[in-house]
């Protein structure tokens, strides 16, 4: 079993009496790493250590283009190392092969993208008057903290740190406690090629070592990806020292599906959307808002679809994998239940054994119909592999559907018309909207993030680099010279 060792202060921390936790493989119910529970001295030590290096003169003189060359040699490891590193995350997480395979290449992409904006990141200068020079200069923010979920561990790692460290900053990773590998694979990389200080990797429990990190007064930004409840508890410590946060929670996503759209595109992005990573993501396409006219066809094949997909463990690279852990399962298993008991399940609904891996956390696609629209099935996040269906007959009752949760992060509208697919698009909630597609291929240079509690802020693309950047206005005074 490995036995994954934290990085703080340039030095590998191997447990040492702290509390020991042990990371199992979702496809085999068995335990495949060890952790240590960090304790409230390590992560005090780690932001010591990330301060004194993001002072140091040694960091200072790192130029920008030599921080972008290191992290596009970060990209290239990566893709030299992508087998190894998928079947990491395949088995970590439970993903399908194909998927972990994906999440490593959009992680070389983070890295590569960021890696070539390091040295084009560039302030302004301002006109106030002949003789006063007005420069607006981005400095890094500091000590940046990077919170990672399970589901998609080595990406969001990825997409927040390659930003972070293209700026200039020091930053400190906590991993899920479900799914370290990945991000310590990054950190064996990490670990010779930055002065001491610059990257650490803490692990445990977050609700233990999270508000050690959060609460602390000597950090400068925290990016969280999680759940709301864990959110609005991150964003509560980090006001209490003023400190920025960038959040991005989760969400009931909408795919609305109009009568003129092309059936076939759409069933092929609705099934994609809610089965990837076996429905656990931030962005699943969780709810199907169907045009009543064409709703029994649509539904009576996708149910088809549904039936025929394969799930298995990760490394069969099935259609879907299974649910991370015993907690997931035991919580989405009861909610199925309680829907059936209801009459809600139209295909789906149940835990599934797979011969040789019977402690794998395995449950059939599933989709739900005749919910109401404010029932909990159509407004919380389930977070696994189970579609809600809701009808409409007019667009503005489709804008009001896909509208009428409390989140708003991703939607897809489909429709061959274009003031139909234009106008929804103006009229949805949703950091990101797809019109005929779901997800454009993964949108490494597309802002993401959420309206309402999907979140605050934007990560991907250029804009990120802001979340790790401060501004500073300096203005120059200086008159005519004397050469007498
Ligand atoms: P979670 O909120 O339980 O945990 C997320 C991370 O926060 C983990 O590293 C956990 O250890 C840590 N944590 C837990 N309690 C903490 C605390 N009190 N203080 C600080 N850190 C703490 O979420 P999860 O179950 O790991 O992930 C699933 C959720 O994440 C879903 O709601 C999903 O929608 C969301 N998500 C969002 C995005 C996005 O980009 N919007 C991406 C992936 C997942």
């Amino acid at each position: 079993m490995q036995k994954i060792p934290m990085f703080i202060n340039g030095e590998w921390v191997h447990a040492d009496g702290e509390e020991i936790l042990h990371v199992t493989n979702p496809s085999t119910g068995e335990v495949l790493a060890q952790i240590i529970n960090a304790s409230e001295a390590q992560v005090n030590e780690a932001v010591r250590a990330a301060r004194s290096a993001f002072e140091s003169e040694e960091w200072r003189q790192v130029k920008a283009f030599e921080r972008g060359q290191l992290l596009v040699a970060c990209a290239r490891y990566i893709r030299l190392h992508a087998e190894e590193w998928s079947l990491l995350e395949c088995r970590d997480v439970g993903k399908p092969l194909t998927q972990a395979r994906a999440d490593i290449e959009a992680a070389a992409r983070y890295f590569e993208f960021y890696g070539g904006a390091a040295d084009k990141i560039m302030g302004d200068t301002i006109p106030i008057e002949d003789g006063l020079l007005n420069a607006v200069v981005l400095e890094p923010v500091g000590i940046t903290v990077h919170i990672v979920p399970w589901n998609y561990p080595i990406q969001i790692t990825a997409r927040s740190v390659a930003a972070a460290i293209a700026t200039g900053n020091a930053v400190i990773v906590k991993s899920a406690e479900d799914t370290p590998l990945t991000t310590h694979a990054m950190t064996e990389w990490f670990a010779d090629k930055l002065p001491k200080g610059i990257f650490q990797h803490i692990t445990g429990l977050g609700r233990d070592v999270g508000p050690y990190l959060t609460a602390h007064p000597d950090i400068n930004h925290i990016t969280f990806t999680g759940s709301v409840p864990t959110g609005i508890a991150v964003m509560k410590a980090a006001a209490e020292n003023v400190v920025p946060v960038t959040l991005e929670l989760g969400g009931k996503s909408p795919n609305i599906v109009f009568a003129d759209a092309s059936m076939e595109q759409a069933m092929e992005g609705v099934l994609r959307a809610i089965i990837q990573n076996a429905g656990q993501t931030c962005s699943a396409g969780a709810r199907l808002l169907i045009e009543e006219r064409a709703k029994e066809s649509f539904i009576a094949q996708l149910v088809e679809k549904f039936q025929a997909l394969t799930v298995g463990p990760g490394e069969a690279d099935v259609d879907m994998g299974p649910l991370l852990n015993e907690r997931q399962y035991s919580k989405i298993s009861a909610l199925l239940q309680q829907a059936k008991d209801d009459g809600y399940v139209i295909t789906g609904g149940k835990t599934l054994t797979i011969a040789g891996y019977e402690n794998g956390y395995y449950i059939e696609p599933t989709i739900l119909d005749g919910v109401d629209a404010n029932h909990a099935l159509a407004q919380e996040e389930i977070f696994g592999p189970v579609l809600t269906v809701l009808t409409f007959t007019t667009v503005e009752e489709a804008i009001t559907l896909a509208n009428s949760t409390d989140f708003g992060l991703v939607a897809g509208v489909w429709s061959k018309d274009l003031d139909t697919a234009h106008y929804v698009a103006s009229r949805v909630k949703a950091g990101q909207v797809f019109v005929n597609n779901y997800g454009a291929a993964g949108g490494i240079q597309m802002p993401f993030g959420g309206y309402k509690k999907s979140g605050i802020g934007r990560e991907k693309g250029f804009v990120a680099l802001r979340n790790y950047t401060q501004m500073k206005n300096i203005a120059i005074r200086y008159a005519p010279p004397n050469l007498t």
